[in-house]
């Protein structure tokens, strides 16, 4: 059993300190949001992720998952403090550092001699923040022989977190001292026991890892979308040119998919976050950068199809979307290609009927009462011009078509999704606007 900190409890830092608490370990998790702790301290949960609030509860229960607002207590007597901090996007597109810097100000006050402590870096970072943080640390009073920095990033998805973090493919660990890699190795032995690896390494490479994953995933949909457009213009499927390129294990099947465009709190920030480190050192990112461009005018593609289905008038129409968060499975809304979707229709005098299954508290706390949140899908669509797929939630697969041809004024769906057959919606006489695939008319 080991006691460990987490400090910064939102999406990340919720489901490791839950995860590490279902190993046995002891784990107090803290954040500055009071309303926050408050809540998690009465047994609630803060975020929707599928298998969380099982674990939570029986940990919670359990006495191995406590909650604080207060870092000298929360820190108190624990060998291992995780930062599981936000690094969102500085105007200038590079990750601020500031939570990160600033709690290391405080713990660079808090620590001491008699009481070693690994600290580990869970949040995204840019290359050499390691050795900031150690600095920041060392300038706010510790000792150098207090502490120790590890670079620990994380790959968990949202939607499926608490099976990413239970069982990882990989775990990465950026060291520079040998008593933390023992440390850390013994935390991770119960999530790798199935054999996947645990990848040590100098921290500036773990650093970078991350951000390398992440711009290589948004490139390979990026890349699937582009060749949608192709499909388009030339008469081709992109479903079946998936399927042709996916069975090559070089190229493999997962992140294939077409859509409009890749959201979330985290590809859009780390590419440009890795532009951005990349032009600091005079290192142009042509393929990033062109990844940026292709997926800005991606997550706006359905506006011009939508316009032209309607004359270029849409003032005063009503359209119904499915899905608002940025992938299914979640209730996270940042960046999701659903909000582009919405402020364009707005700006052009559309209303919007909104449905999604968990994210429609966030969606109305950003838009109020400029759009229409519905109960269920398909009061959504109850006198709707058209239908717009924003989100691939399973309950949208199977759909009851002819409720839909009952409610809705036009039989027009626009699906930023391809969740339906060709086939099924000509039968239908329905017209389907899809990406990279026949509009069906
Ligand atoms: P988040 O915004 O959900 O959570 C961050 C939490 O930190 C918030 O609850 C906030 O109140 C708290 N906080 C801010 N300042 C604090 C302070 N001084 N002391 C204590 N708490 C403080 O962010 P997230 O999505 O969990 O991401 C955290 C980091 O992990 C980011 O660097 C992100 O890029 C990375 N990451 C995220 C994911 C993901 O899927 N969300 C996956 C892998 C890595």
């Amino acid at each position: 059993m080991k006691k460990i900190a987490v400090v910064g409890t939102g999406y990340v830092g919720l489901v490791s300190g839950t995860c590490f608490a279902e190993a046995g370990n002891n784990v107090c998790c803290i954040d500055i949001d009071v309303q926050k702790v408050d809540k998690l301290k009465s047994g609630q949960i803060t975020i929707y992720e599928p298998g969380l609030e099982k674990l939570f509860k029986r940990n919670v229960s359990e006495g191995r998952l406590t909650f604080t607002t207060n870092l000298e207590e929360g820190i108190k007597g624990r060998e291992i403090i995780f930062l599981a901090l936000p690094t969102p996007p500085g105007e200038d597109g590079s990750a601020d550092l500031k939570y990160i810097l600033s709690v290391a100000a405080e713990l660079g006050k808090l620590l001491n001699e008699d009481d070693f402590k690994v600290i580990v870096d869970k949040s995204t970072v840019p290359v050499g923040t390691a050795d900031l943080v150690r600095k920041t640390i060392i300038e706010n009073g510790a000792s150098p022989d207090c502490f120790d920095i590890v670079s620990n990033p994380e790959f968990l998805r949202e939607g499926v977190a608490v099976d990413d973090f239970m069982k990882p493919d990989r775990v990465v660990i950026g060291y520079s001292n040998e008593k933390s890699k023992t440390i850390m190795g013994e935390l991770y032995a119960p999530f790798v026991r199935q054999g996947n690896p645990v990848y040590y390494m100098d921290e500036r490479s773990a650093e970078l890892t991350k951000y390398a994953a992440n711009s290589f995933l948004a490139t390979k949909i990026t890349f699937i979308n582009e060749i949608a457009r192709l499909c388009e213009i030339l008469g081709a499927d992109v479903d079946m040119v998936r399927f042709g390129i996916g069975s090559d294990d070089r190229i493999g099947k997962r992140f294939l998919f077409p859509g409009i465009g890749y959201g979330g709190s985290c590809f859009p920030k780390d590419v440009k976050a890795l532009v951005k480190s990349a032009s600091d050192v005079d290192y142009n990112f042509e393929i990033l950068k062109a990844v940026m461009n292709v997926n800005a005018e991606q997550k706006t593609i359905l506006i011009p199809r939508i316009l032209g289905y309607f004359d270029g008038n849409i003032s005063g129409r009503t359209f119904a979307i499915w899905g608002l968060a940025f992938k299914p499975n979640t209730d996270d809304i940042r960046e999701a290609p659903a909000l582009e979707i919405i402020d364009d229709l707005l700006s052009k005098g559309a209303n919007v009927v909104a449905y999604d299954p968990e994210a429609m508290e966030n969606v109305k706390n950003l838009y109020g009462d400029k759009i229409k949140l519905s109960n269920n899908q398909y009061e959504a669509l109850d006198g709707a011009d058209a239908l717009i797929i924003a989100t691939e939630w399973n309950e949208f697969r199977t759909p009851d078509f002819d409720k839909m041809t009952s409610l809705l004024k036009n039989q027009a769906i626009f699906d930023g999704r391809n969740l339906y057959a060709l086939d099924t919606m000509r039968k239908l006489n329905y017209y389907y606007s899809s990406i990279g695939r026949e509009i069906i008319k």
